[in-house]
């Protein structure tokens, strides 16, 4: 006999759970990432013990219906994607169809779901991949996702987790982030019993800098509005006097996805040349817009790196983008808070 064998099922699963599901905030993210492609207008994050012992993701988005909720835990299940052409132009945040797959395998799953308009929803209940329960259930228009017990029976992965409290503001950084990408969503998150973030949601993204960052972060920005080359940036830059001793507070956002982008980044610091003081570093919320052709977002199995197809205009659109916003400083009337 041979010594290569096929690894069964089980296994393959678990390996594959193992590049999507790293800790509580990987499933935090790709679950509200869900939420916000269902078209939620409202999404509840709810966490226990650093989000491995429970966590919950409440959305008013548009539910499943109950023949689609056990085929959307199955592996490359998704309605995001039917065929080949569609993945050069991904309009939405998953599509992979690995994520629910790969969550269930490793935690204990009970969903509630219910589409708009529908008589009834759906209460499903799925374990370390296998289905225990489908049937009716009485519930709100919208999706809830229970998640127990992450990594439950992969004791390995398990002993990789940190404390409580680290997990815990991993999954608040994710919390962030998705926030300041959808300001057009109502985002809360309750932490281990308390209210620790609550967007209002009203589209406006200052309103979610504000909610997530504070109004001292809030003031020292300036805006920045450029459209070049089929490319929009928009959102807001430090003022030279505001700028960091680090990059921690330079955040990239592309189509409303949150990315790591080093040609973003150094546009940005060239662009502030010569405004700032020795070690110090410009502080940024910025989204960039640009045709979902123009960006492979198919690179990383969690879509943090993504690729340009042209990295010039983008340099160029961050760049001018941002000096343009530099010489013009900020307009004397925009510094309007909202209530916190
Ligand atoms: P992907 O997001 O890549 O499609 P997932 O495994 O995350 O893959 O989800 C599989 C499918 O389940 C989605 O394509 C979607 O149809 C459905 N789904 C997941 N979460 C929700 C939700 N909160 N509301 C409505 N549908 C959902
Ligand atoms: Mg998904």
């Amino acid at each position: 006999m041979g010594k290569i064998n096929v690894l069964d099922k089980h296994v393959a699963e678990l390996i594959a759970a193992g590049e999507v599901v790293e800790r509580p905030a990987s499933v935090i993210k790709e679950l509200v990432e869900n939420s916000i492609d269902a078209g939620a207008a409202i999404v509840t994050v709810e966490i226990k013990a650093g989000g491995v012992s429970y966590m919950r993701i409440t959305d008013n988005g548009c539910g499943m219906a109950r023949e689609d909720v056990p085929v959307a835990f199955l592996r490359h299940a998704t309605s995001k994607v039917h065929k080949q052409d569609d993945l050069e132009q991904i309009g939405t945040l998953g599509f992979r169809g690995e994520a629910l797959a790969s969550v269930a395998s490793v935690s204990h799953v009970e969903v509630l779901t219910c589409e708009p308009g529908a008589v009834e929803g759906t209460h499903y209940i799925i374990s370390g991949g296998e289905e225990e329960y489908c049937g009716p259930a009485g519930c709100a228009a919208g999706t809830t996702m229970m998640i127990r017990d992450l990594f439950y029976n992969t004791p390995a992965r398990m002993k990789f987790l940190k404390k409580d409290v680290t997990e815990a503001n991993a999954v608040a950084a994710v919390m962030d982030k998705l926030a300041l990408s959808h300001p057009e969503v109502s985002i809360r998150f309750i932490r281990e019993g308390k209210e620790a973030l609550h967007t209002p949601g009203d589209g406006s993204l200052k309103s979610a800098i504000y909610t997530v960052f504070g109004k001292e972060f809030t003031a020292g920005l300036i805006p920045v509005d450029y459209s070049y080359q089929g490319i929009r940036a928009h959102g807001f830059v430090s003022k030279p006097a505001a700028a960091r001793p680090n990059r921690s507070m330079q955040h990239f956002f592309i189509n409303g996805r949150y990315i790591k982008s080093r040609t973003a980044m150094v546009a940005l610091e060239e662009a502030f040349k010569g405004t700032l003081m020795v070690g110090k570093l410009p502080a940024c919320v910025l989204h960039l817009d640009i045709a979902a052709g123009a960006v492979d977002v198919n690179v990383h199995p969690a879509k943090l790196e993504v690729r340009f197809v042209n990295e010039k205009p983008i340099f160029d659109c961050v760049y001018y983008g941002v000096k343009t916003a530099l010489q013009k400083g900020d307009t004397p009337n925009v510094m309007h808070f909202p209530q916190s």
